[in-house]
């Protein structure tokens, strides 16, 4: 479940604040040993939010001398674990030099914060909550945890957070359903012999799998011990003898294969590959988010093979930019060569396709880029980006959190994009960023 991490400074209040948002189910407090002895987590709620909760306070009793030094190390450790930090300080003491040092390694580490100011009862609490602004970590919420007072104001704060983490666990991958594959490109590129190929005979026609889906004709098989489901609906029908506008139809047909797919394998002829068609598809492919392979037939009548697999990758990384990185492999469908190649391409595509990256991971690879390369500054005035986090995969989606979204170029994504790419892995997949106006 969502984490949140509760940091600051002994004394602010952090155990009342965990005991009012855990409590009767204090009961359920792990208290795990070892690794994690000075942080209690408990099950929290608030309204109809229910969350995970860490609290860093086993410290308080801590020897006063090795404090800073572990609190620390322990708060960049709950930082970490958790999905957002509620950072608490004392309305009453403001500001403290304390209360810096943990707002440093809060900014350093780059995670969500939600800025607290507890014991904010009173009209000191009001100017204790106004100083917290000078902090810059975003609006200070005013709490107490002893009154209880403040908590709709943290619901609100943490509402969206806790919602977009549930989005986020409901799209995790289901490895029990078999793969979903298209396979398309032009009439003739080998797509049914492909497809008999890997299904091993023509059974293509008479297997019990093989049926028509509203849109779609797919055939499930297990291939090299993974189940698929392989979308080919213009080789199939053309084989099933129930088409007869072929051209036409095997176009649009595989526009709609690409839909149902999770990974698409683009056939293109060796003798003739990425005419404007197979552009077409591949370009709907990226558009739809699907991951994509392309597989380069009829390899068997190339001659100079090398030569000819050099040409293809800088064609294809010119013509289809957008795609830059996807594997291409070379087959021969009609001798069942290269089927295996295939075969991994596909799987690894599939693979980054649901890849998740941790939000600390992120927001350090993140924090490098924008200090090697930072953001442009228009009108003399840098745009920050404050937070990264991956909202989603299939496709891997990234949300940003950047002050002026609306001002970002369209050549810092790119920039940040193909550094994505090229530092998680993530080839054969599109990638999507987007930004929040956030703090
Ligand atoms: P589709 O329209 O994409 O389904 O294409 P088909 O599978 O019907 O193949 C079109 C033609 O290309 C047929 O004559 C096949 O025998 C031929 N073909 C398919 N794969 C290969 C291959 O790997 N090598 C060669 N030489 N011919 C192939």
């Amino acid at each position: 479940s969502f984490k949140l991490a509760i940091v600051g400074r002994p004394n602010v209040g952090k155990s009342t604040l965990f005991n009012r948002l855990v409590g009767k189910r204090l009961a359920l407090v792990d208290d795990q040993p070892g690794v994690t002895r000075d942080l209690r987590e408990g099950e929290a709620r608030l309204g109809d939010l229910t969350f995970t909760v860490i609290d860093t306070a086993g410290l308080e009793e801590a020897d006063p001398e090795s404090l800073p030094g572990r609190m620390r190390a322990l708060t960049e450790r709950a930082v970490d674990m958790a999905d957002a930090c509620l950072f608490l300080l004392d309305a009453r003491a403001g500001v403290t030099p304390q209360d810096e040092v943990f707002a440093d390694i809060l900014r350093r580490r780059n995670g969500r914060v939600i800025l607290g100011v507890n014991k904010a009862e009173g009209a000191q609490g009001e100017a204790g909550v106004l100083e917290a602004w000078r902090l810059g970590l975003g609006e200070p919420i005013g709490l107490s945890a002893e009154h209880g007072e403040g908590m709709g104001d943290l619901y609100a704060a943490l509402e969206p957070l806790v919602a977009e983490h549930a989005a986020r666990e409901l799209d995790a991958p289901r490895p029990d359903r078999p793969i979903q594959l298209a396979v398309v490109g032009r009439p003739n590129a080998g797509k049914s012999t492909l497809v008999n190929a890997i299904l091993g005979e023509d059974r293509l026609l008479t297997g019990p799998e093989a049926g028509i889906t509203r849109d779609a004709i797919s055939v499930n098989v297990s291939w090299g011990g993974t189940d698929f489901r392989i979308f080919d609906t213009a080789g199939m029908r053309k084989k099933a003898r129930v088409v007869s506008k072929l051209e036409k139809l095997s176009v649009s047909d595989g526009l709609r294969a690409v839909r149902f797919a999770e990974v698409v394998v683009l056939l293109v002829d060796a003798q003739n590959p990425f005419e404007t068609q197979d552009l077409r598809i591949a370009d709907l492919a990226e558009r739809e988010g699907r991951a994509v392979v392309v597989a380069v037939n009829k390899w068997d009548l190339v001659e100079d093979k090398n030569r000819r697999l050099r040409e293809l990758r800088e064609q294809f990384a010119r013509l289809l930019p957008q795609l830059k990185g996807a594997p291409l492999v070379a087959v021969s469908a009609i001798q069942g060569k290269g089927l295996d190649k295939l075969r991994q391409a596909v799987l690894d595509a599939h693979e980054v396709w649901n890849a998740r990256i941790s939000t600390s991971q992120l927001n350090q690879w993140l924090r490098e880029q924008t200090e090697a390369h930072p953001p442009p500054a228009p009108g003399g005035r840098r745009i920050k980006l404050r937070y990264m986090t991956q909202i989603k995969s299939r496709p891997p989606s990234f949300l940003a959190f950047c002050q002026r979204a609306d001002e970002m170029p369209e050549s810092y994504t790119r920039f940040l994009i193909n550094g994505l790419r090229r530092d998680f892995g993530l080839e054969g997949t599109p990638i999507r960023l987007t930004y929040r106006k956030g703090e």
